[in-house]
């Protein structure tokens, strides 16, 4: 695999050598191994972010050296094994390189990781096995019980469980803003413990575009970073970093993956907030940890501190990784993103078009559409398109909706989004059915909503399955 030996990776990113002593015991050790390892994407950022988002997207991550495997290998493995117990023991003097244990570090994973890491722009990527777990740790990695959070309330129907009701239980409290409040309304919910601000570039299933920037400043004026769920969008139409954005996180099981193979997750570091300036609300951070011979994340890692943390603690004891195999899918999903994202977008404007004109339509959602809520802001976030998801409602009952969706042809009814095929879903029936009429509406969710993923198929044949299924309404 590409890695750089241990010994050089130390030369070159390695900020704690010095505490590494023989007063430290394995687990001191093996933390120091991984953050290494975690280092290695800043190389990768180095040496691969001047290449443009198409190239990266091919490119990043693996790099085969003489003899290697030129496609990314999958190290289906749990452990790696050495000659001798001197081999070993070099790996933990940082004298030689190697891979432990695959729940801390793999390097089918890594690559991934550090593909998208460079196509984020950020200083450190982890995988998690889906798109909730990179969401929970995102946050509960600077939450804990008596602390709070306030996320945009037009979210994913199971991140806003997650953060309603699961969080809730381990002591973290959520309050749910709608983003088009004025700030002074939204600003009046921070309080001393708020630890950050979530919300969706583009939300799911909505469609509503999260103004990143304002979010950005209000959070940092509150002292807290922004964390943002990029999956809809992905880093081919935005960039949440270059906004303002602190923390990026990815349902991988979507575009990225594309073909709806895998289930994964990812949080991106942008390593651009500083910890330290508010290190009374950071204490994991910034205060000595335990569970790590007091050593303290912000002063030994700096820019990785928060990646670091994520790992060596929620990885540690939660788990939490994706298989190889799946990894190696995602890559294989990865490597046409920048193909893929254009004609998604292409196609859902024509549908959404079709859609806005047809008289059986009440309504249409999609911000490509002029005259959109959210033209505007998908105009400034997302210029080269958004996405292929349009949430729209019928006129007629709900029975015409189901009646409609029943009668399509090729565009299905499944339970995913944003993959080649054009699918369709009822969030109000299937997705969001554990939210009450209130919190639908809170979340931005019309009882009549239409979910249309809009694939990479002909437009016209998508356009023809629409009509024929309406016309028996
Ligand atoms: N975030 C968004 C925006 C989503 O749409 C989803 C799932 O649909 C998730 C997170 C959760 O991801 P996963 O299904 O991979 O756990």
């Amino acid at each position: 695999m590409k890695s750089e030996p241990l010994a050089r990776r130390s030369q070159k990113c390695h900020p704690a050598k010095s505490l590494h002593s023989s007063r430290f015991t394995l687990h001191v050790q093996l933390f120091h191994f991984f953050v290494l390892h975690l280092c290695s994407f800043v190389d990768c950022k180095e040496g691969i972010m001047k290449k443009n988002l198409e190239t990266l997207c091919v490119q990043a991550g693996w790099t085969p050296k003489n003899g290697e495997s030129r496609v990314l290998p999958i190290i289906q493995s749990t452990t790696f094994k050495y000659e001798t117990s001197e081999a070993m023991a070099r790996l933990f003097d940082l004298e030689d390189e190697g891979y432990f244990y695959t729940r801390l570090q793999n390097p089918t994973n890594d690559a991934v990781a550090a593909k998208i890491n460079a196509l984020e722009g950020g200083v450190g990527c982890v995988l998690t096995s889906s798109g909730q777990a990179a969401n929970f740790y995102a946050v509960f990695n600077i939450c804990e019980a008596g602390d709070h959070f306030i996320t945009s309330n037009t979210i994913y129907g199971g991140t806003f469980n997650l953060f309603g009701v699961t969080l809730k239980k381990l002591g973290i409290e959520c309050t749910f803003v709608d983003p088009d409040w004025d700030d002074e309304r939204i600003e009046k919910e921070f309080r001393p413990n708020t630890k950050c601000f979530f919300g969706e570039t583009i939300s799911n299933p909505g469609g509503n575009v999260f103004d990143i920037e304002r979010f950005a400043k209000m959070a940092h004026r509150h002292g807290v970073p922004l964390i943002v769920d990029n999956t809809f969008a992905t880093p081919i139409n935005c960039r949440p970093f270059e906004w303002g954005a602190d923390i990026v996180t990815h349902s991988t099981t979507k575009y990225m993956d594309g073909h709806a193979c895998q289930v994964g997750g990812a949080v991106v570091d942008s390593g651009n907030f500083d910890w330290e300036a508010q290190a009374d609300k950071f204490p994991g951070l910034c205060t000595p940890d335990e569970s790590y011979h007091g050593l303290t994340y912000t002063k030994a890692f700096g820019k990785k501190a928060y990646t670091t943390k994520l790992v060596s603690q929620l990885m540690r004891d939660l788990g939490s990784i994706p298989a190889p195999h799946n990894s190696f899918l995602l890559n294989i999903g990865l490597e046409t993103l920048h193909l893929r994202m254009p004609r998604h977008c292409e196609n859902a404007q024509k549908v959404a078009e079709w859609l806005e004109a047809n008289p059986k339509v009440a309504w249409v959602n999609y911000c490509g559409l002029p005259g959109n809520k959210y033209y505007e802001l998908g105009q400034k976030y997302l210029p080269n398109g958004s996405c292929g998801v349009i949430a729209f409602g019928l006129k007629g009952t709900r029975e015409d909706a189901i009646r409609f969706m029943d009668n399509l042809d090729f565009i299905c009814i499944v339970t995913h989004v944003a993959d080649a095929r054009t699918c369709v879903l009822h969030p109000a029936s299937h997705t969001h059915r554990q939210l009450s009429d209130e919190q639908l509406r809170e979340a931005g969710v019309a009882p009549d909503l239409i979910r249309l993923s809009v694939g990479i198929e002909n437009v016209e044949d998508i356009i023809a399955d629409l009509e024929q299924a309406m016309g028996k309404v």
